[in-house]
């Protein structure tokens, strides 16, 4: 592997996607001088022997896997064949073909939604596969449970320095403000937005209100990403197990959605009545992240969430047609 500051030659697998592309920005203005990228249209992932063929002529270095099928409570629930298939597919071949390539290094990244739908509160990462999990991603989960221990047996057989970051729920620059396929906070800005716009008098907020949820900026997500990739192997493997190797990435504080909502009220400038829809999923009752074992590698976030969904909004006025 080069020195810890010197990456070589990086591949950014997702880079269109939200994390994917704050990790290229952050690499690119950290002067990473080798960072490869490609379009679903120059690779698909899902093609083995594509992802292959591709490994075997780049002597590519780190790989950061980013690429995935995402979405929230809605989609994860009505497509539950996609999400499972389609994200097995893709981290299978790329782990596979970096390891048959000689990649030293590479850092899987998931979800927290990997934990069982009832634990303990802040959620360590030795609470895998302790419990059930929430029904309506489990397809999702469960291809992102396979992608760390697929990470962990190639650890064990081959001496693998392959790792894996579990973030958080995420938003930021770049995320999906689809209402149908998006997550709550880009749903709700647009929501809210939209309402305010328009002139409604009230928005529909999904579910109860009560579901607690810890929100991280992607900024942040790609720094941690960085941070964990750049650690020596040693610290890294010191500080896991090759049978509990993820690293949980978060903020380490929730709010419940009612009080997001508010928040996003209060940013868009919406002051009509906020009504909840009981028809539709709460999800996981709670999921904040225990981030001790990152904090012990020398890490944390520095984006609070009121400027992070600040700077979202305007973000995603400048990109959104109707925002
Ligand atoms: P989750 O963290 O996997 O449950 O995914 P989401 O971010 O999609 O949903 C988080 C919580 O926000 C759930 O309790 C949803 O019911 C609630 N929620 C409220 N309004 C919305 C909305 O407009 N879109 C989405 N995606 N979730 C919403």
């Amino acid at each position: 592997m080069p020195a810890s500051s010197e990456q070589g030659r990086v591949f950014v697998a997702g880079h269109r996607g939200m994390v994917g592309s704050a990790i290229v920005r952050r690499l690119r203005e950290r002067g990473q001088p080798e960072v490869i990228t490609r379009s679903r249209q120059e690779l698909d992932l899902t093609r083995q022997a594509d992802v292959e063929a591709f490994f075997a002529g780049q002597s590519i270095n780190t790989v950061y896997l980013a690429a995935a099928r995402v979405g929230g409570i809605k989609a994860n629930n009505e497509f539950p064949a996609d999400f499972i298939t389609e994200n097995l597919q893709i981290q299978t071949n790329v782990i596979e073909s970096a390891h048959r390539a000689g990649v030293q290094r590479l850092l899987f990244l998931g979800s927290s939604c990997i934990y069982p739908r009832v634990a303990e509160q802040p959620m360590s990462e030795d609470a895998l596969m302790t419990g059930p999990l929430e029904e309506t991603n489990e397809a999702y989960a469960v291809a992102k449970i396979a992608g760390i221990k697929m990470c962990e047996a190639y650890r064990r057989q081959f001496g693998s320095d392959f790792r894996s970051a579990m973030p958080t729920n995420l938003y930021g620059p770049n995320d999906n403000f689809d209402l149908e396929t998006s997550h709550v906070l880009p749903a709700l800005l647009r929501k809210f937005h939209q309402a305010v716009k328009s002139g409604a008098h009230s928005v529909a907020v999904w579910g109860s209100g009560r579901p607690r949820r810890e929100f991280l900026h992607v900024d942040d997500m790609a720094a941690a990403s960085c941070h964990l990739i750049a650690l020596s192997e040693e610290r890294y493997w010191s500080a896991v197990d090759d049978h509990c190797s993820h690293i949980n990435v978060g903020c380490g504080s929730d709010v419940s959605i009612a009080e997001l909502a508010e928040m996003i009220a209060s940013v868009t400038g919406f002051e009509g009545q906020i009504e909840y829809d009981p028809s539709m999923p709460d999800g996981t009752p709670r999921k904040l992240l225990d981030i001790s074992r990152l904090e012990a590698l020398g890490w944390a976030p520095e984006i609070p969430l009121q400027r992070g969904i600040s700077e979202t909004y305007r973000w995603m006025s400048d990109h959104w047609n109707d925002g």
